[in-house]
Protein backbone atom coordinates (compact mmCIF):
# COMPACT_ATOMS: atom_id res chain seq x y z
CA UNK A 1 0.00 0.00 0.00
CA UNK A 2 1.37 3.18 -1.15
CA UNK A 3 0.31 6.62 0.46
CA UNK A 4 -1.40 9.18 -1.79
CA UNK A 5 0.06 11.73 -3.70
CA UNK A 6 -1.19 15.44 -3.71
CA UNK A 7 0.03 16.72 -7.01
CA UNK A 8 -0.09 20.83 -7.43
CA UNK A 9 -0.27 22.55 -11.05
CA UNK A 10 0.77 26.14 -11.30
CA UNK A 11 1.22 28.57 -14.13
CA UNK A 12 0.12 31.95 -15.02
CA UNK A 13 -2.90 32.38 -16.94
CA UNK A 14 -3.67 31.00 -20.33
CA UNK A 15 -0.99 29.04 -20.14
CA UNK A 16 -3.09 25.76 -20.08
CA UNK A 17 -3.32 24.00 -17.18
CA UNK A 18 -6.47 23.75 -17.47
CA UNK A 19 -6.48 21.67 -20.39
CA UNK A 20 -3.66 19.73 -19.20
CA UNK A 21 -5.51 18.59 -15.74
CA UNK A 22 -8.28 17.34 -18.14
CA UNK A 23 -6.51 15.61 -20.17
CA UNK A 24 -4.50 13.97 -17.20
CA UNK A 25 -7.75 13.23 -15.55
CA UNK A 26 -8.47 10.90 -18.59
CA UNK A 27 -5.42 9.45 -19.05
CA UNK A 28 -5.38 8.01 -15.22
CA UNK A 29 -7.78 5.98 -13.15
CA UNK A 30 -5.48 6.86 -10.08
CA UNK A 31 -6.19 10.65 -10.14
CA UNK A 32 -9.08 12.81 -8.87
CA UNK A 33 -9.25 16.65 -9.06
CA UNK A 34 -9.58 18.90 -6.50
CA UNK A 35 -12.76 21.35 -7.06
CA UNK A 36 -11.50 24.97 -5.88
CA UNK A 37 -14.43 27.24 -4.78
CA UNK A 38 -13.96 30.80 -6.12
CA UNK A 39 -16.14 34.33 -6.22
CA UNK A 40 -15.24 34.84 -9.54
CA UNK A 41 -18.58 34.62 -12.47
CA UNK A 42 -18.68 31.64 -14.90
CA UNK A 43 -16.93 31.74 -17.91
CA UNK A 44 -19.25 30.44 -20.58
CA UNK A 45 -19.32 26.54 -20.37
CA UNK A 46 -18.09 26.14 -16.92
CA UNK A 47 -20.27 24.18 -14.83
CA UNK A 48 -20.91 24.66 -11.07
CA UNK A 49 -19.32 21.77 -9.31
CA UNK A 50 -17.06 20.93 -12.13
CA UNK A 51 -14.97 23.97 -12.90
CA UNK A 52 -15.30 25.46 -9.65
CA UNK A 53 -18.17 26.36 -6.79
CA UNK A 54 -19.18 29.31 -7.53
CA UNK A 55 -19.87 31.19 -4.35
CA UNK A 56 -21.14 34.64 -3.32
CA UNK A 57 -18.49 36.48 -1.12
CA UNK A 58 -20.74 36.53 1.71
CA UNK A 59 -21.08 32.50 1.34
CA UNK A 60 -17.26 32.12 1.27
CA UNK A 61 -15.94 34.38 4.46
CA UNK A 62 -18.40 31.92 5.98
CA UNK A 63 -16.11 28.47 4.77
CA UNK A 64 -12.94 30.75 5.66
CA UNK A 65 -14.60 30.99 9.13
CA UNK A 66 -15.31 27.70 9.40
CA UNK A 67 -11.78 26.51 8.48
CA UNK A 68 -13.47 24.29 5.86
CA UNK A 69 -10.52 25.41 3.32
CA UNK A 70 -7.02 23.50 3.13
CA UNK A 71 -5.64 26.80 1.72
CA UNK A 72 -7.64 30.00 0.19
CA UNK A 73 -6.07 33.36 -1.37
CA UNK A 74 -6.83 36.49 -3.39
CA UNK A 75 -6.02 36.06 -6.70
CA UNK A 76 -7.32 38.80 -9.55
CA UNK A 77 -9.31 40.58 -6.72
CA UNK A 78 -11.56 37.48 -6.65
CA UNK A 79 -11.33 35.02 -3.70
CA UNK A 80 -10.00 31.37 -4.55
CA UNK A 81 -9.82 28.29 -2.17
CA UNK A 82 -9.06 24.50 -2.10
CA UNK A 83 -12.53 22.68 0.51
CA UNK A 84 -10.01 20.71 2.84
CA UNK A 85 -12.81 17.62 2.96
CA UNK A 86 -11.96 15.95 -0.45
CA UNK A 87 -8.68 16.11 -0.45
CA UNK A 88 -8.00 14.63 3.00
CA UNK A 89 -10.63 11.77 1.97
CA UNK A 90 -8.47 10.86 -1.46
CA UNK A 91 -5.28 10.78 0.31
CA UNK A 92 -6.93 8.87 3.19
CA UNK A 93 -7.97 6.22 0.60
CA UNK A 94 -4.11 6.18 -0.51
CA UNK A 95 -5.43 8.12 -4.37
CA UNK A 96 -3.82 10.78 -5.35
CA UNK A 97 -5.52 14.11 -5.99
CA UNK A 98 -4.74 16.89 -8.64
CA UNK A 99 -5.24 20.47 -7.60
CA UNK A 100 -4.58 23.76 -10.39
CA UNK A 101 -3.98 26.63 -8.26
CA UNK A 102 -1.63 29.70 -7.89
CA UNK A 103 1.68 30.14 -6.36
CA UNK A 104 0.52 30.87 -3.11
CA UNK A 105 -1.90 28.31 -2.28
CA UNK A 106 1.04 25.90 -3.70
CA UNK A 107 2.98 27.30 -0.91
CA UNK A 108 0.82 26.86 1.87
CA UNK A 109 -0.51 23.07 0.55
CA UNK A 110 3.39 22.40 0.92
CA UNK A 111 3.45 23.56 4.17
CA UNK A 112 0.62 21.21 5.07
CA UNK A 113 0.96 18.20 3.53
CA UNK A 114 5.64 18.31 2.57
CA UNK A 115 5.33 15.82 0.19
CA UNK A 116 3.54 17.51 -2.45
CA UNK A 117 4.91 17.78 -5.87
CA UNK A 118 4.59 21.31 -7.04
CA UNK A 119 5.03 21.78 -11.14
CA UNK A 120 5.03 24.59 -13.21
CA UNK A 121 3.72 24.92 -16.61
CA UNK A 122 5.38 28.15 -18.40
CA UNK A 123 3.56 28.91 -21.58
CA UNK A 124 6.15 28.86 -24.57
CA UNK A 125 5.92 32.54 -25.32
CA UNK A 126 4.26 35.65 -23.53
CA UNK A 127 3.33 35.88 -27.10
CA UNK A 128 1.38 32.87 -26.76
CA UNK A 129 0.46 33.88 -23.57
CA UNK A 130 -1.47 36.92 -24.27
CA UNK A 131 -3.07 35.09 -27.33
CA UNK A 132 -4.82 32.57 -25.57
CA UNK A 133 -5.85 35.10 -22.93
CA UNK A 134 -7.24 36.98 -25.82
CA UNK A 135 -8.99 34.53 -27.13
CA UNK A 136 -10.93 34.11 -24.01
CA UNK A 137 -14.39 36.32 -23.91
CA UNK A 138 -12.97 37.97 -20.43
CA UNK A 139 -13.60 41.14 -19.74
CA UNK A 140 -10.57 43.82 -20.80
CA UNK A 141 -9.55 44.92 -17.71
CA UNK A 142 -9.38 41.32 -16.34
CA UNK A 143 -7.17 39.94 -19.19
CA UNK A 144 -4.59 43.17 -17.97
CA UNK A 145 -4.73 42.51 -14.59
CA UNK A 146 -3.83 38.83 -15.62
CA UNK A 147 -0.85 39.72 -17.78
CA UNK A 148 0.45 41.64 -15.04
CA UNK A 149 -0.10 39.21 -12.51
CA UNK A 150 2.20 36.66 -14.38
CA UNK A 151 5.51 38.39 -14.19
CA UNK A 152 5.02 37.46 -10.58
CA UNK A 153 3.82 34.21 -10.99
CA UNK A 154 6.77 33.26 -13.39
CA UNK A 155 9.32 34.48 -10.31
CA UNK A 156 8.10 31.94 -8.49
CA UNK A 157 8.82 29.28 -10.81
CA UNK A 158 11.93 28.21 -9.52
CA UNK A 159 10.50 27.56 -6.09
CA UNK A 160 8.69 24.67 -8.07
CA UNK A 161 10.12 20.84 -8.04
CA UNK A 162 9.41 20.68 -11.64
CA UNK A 163 8.81 23.02 -14.93
CA UNK A 164 6.91 21.96 -17.63
CA UNK A 165 6.79 23.77 -20.87
CA UNK A 166 3.05 23.50 -22.36
CA UNK A 167 4.82 23.79 -26.17
CA UNK A 168 3.26 20.33 -27.28
CA UNK A 169 -0.17 19.81 -25.17
CA UNK A 170 0.47 15.72 -25.87
CA UNK A 171 3.53 16.03 -24.28
CA UNK A 172 3.38 18.38 -21.71
CA UNK A 173 0.63 15.66 -20.65
CA UNK A 174 3.02 13.17 -21.06
CA UNK A 175 5.50 14.94 -19.00
CA UNK A 176 3.44 15.37 -15.95
CA UNK A 177 1.71 11.32 -16.18
CA UNK A 178 5.57 10.14 -15.57
CA UNK A 179 6.43 12.72 -13.09
CA UNK A 180 3.73 11.41 -11.16
CA UNK A 181 4.08 7.37 -12.03
CA UNK A 182 7.86 8.59 -10.64
CA UNK A 183 6.57 10.37 -7.78
CA UNK A 184 4.00 7.66 -6.74
CA UNK A 185 6.80 4.87 -6.78
CA UNK A 186 9.26 6.62 -3.97
CA UNK A 187 10.55 4.35 -1.38
CA UNK A 188 8.65 6.99 0.97
CA UNK A 189 5.32 6.49 0.10
CA UNK A 190 5.13 2.81 0.58
CA UNK A 191 3.66 1.40 3.62
CA UNK A 192 7.34 0.15 6.18
CA UNK A 193 5.48 -3.57 6.43
CA UNK A 194 5.63 -3.99 2.72
CA UNK A 195 9.77 -4.98 2.29
CA UNK A 196 9.53 -6.54 5.62
CA UNK A 197 9.11 -9.57 4.11
CA UNK A 198 12.05 -9.31 1.90
CA UNK A 199 14.22 -8.49 4.65
CA UNK A 200 13.31 -11.10 6.59
P1 LIG B 1 -9.02 31.28 -13.23
O1 LIG B 1 -9.92 32.37 -12.77
O2 LIG B 1 -8.29 31.65 -14.49
O3 LIG B 1 -9.72 29.96 -13.33
O4 LIG B 1 -7.92 31.10 -12.09
C1 LIG B 1 -7.15 32.18 -11.68
C2 LIG B 1 -6.02 31.70 -10.79
O5 LIG B 1 -6.54 31.19 -9.57
C3 LIG B 1 -5.21 30.59 -11.41
O6 LIG B 1 -3.83 30.84 -11.15
C4 LIG B 1 -5.68 29.37 -10.67
O7 LIG B 1 -4.69 28.36 -10.62
C5 LIG B 1 -5.91 29.96 -9.31
N1 LIG B 1 -6.77 29.11 -8.46
C6 LIG B 1 -7.81 28.33 -8.84
N2 LIG B 1 -8.31 27.69 -7.79
C7 LIG B 1 -7.56 28.04 -6.71
C8 LIG B 1 -7.57 27.68 -5.32
O8 LIG B 1 -8.38 26.90 -4.84
N3 LIG B 1 -6.64 28.25 -4.54
C9 LIG B 1 -5.71 29.12 -5.01
N4 LIG B 1 -4.81 29.60 -4.16
N5 LIG B 1 -5.66 29.48 -6.31
C10 LIG B 1 -6.58 28.95 -7.15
Amino acid sequence: MRKGALIIISAPSGAGKTTICRKLLARREDLHYSVSCTTRSPRPGERNGKAYFFLTREEFKRKIIRNEFLEWAMVHDEYYGTPRHFVDEIVKKGENVIMAIDVQGAMSVRRKYPASILVFVLPPSLDALKSRLAARRDPQDSVAKRLANSRGELAAAKDYDYVVVNEDLEKAVGQISSILTAETLRTSRLDPSYLLPALA
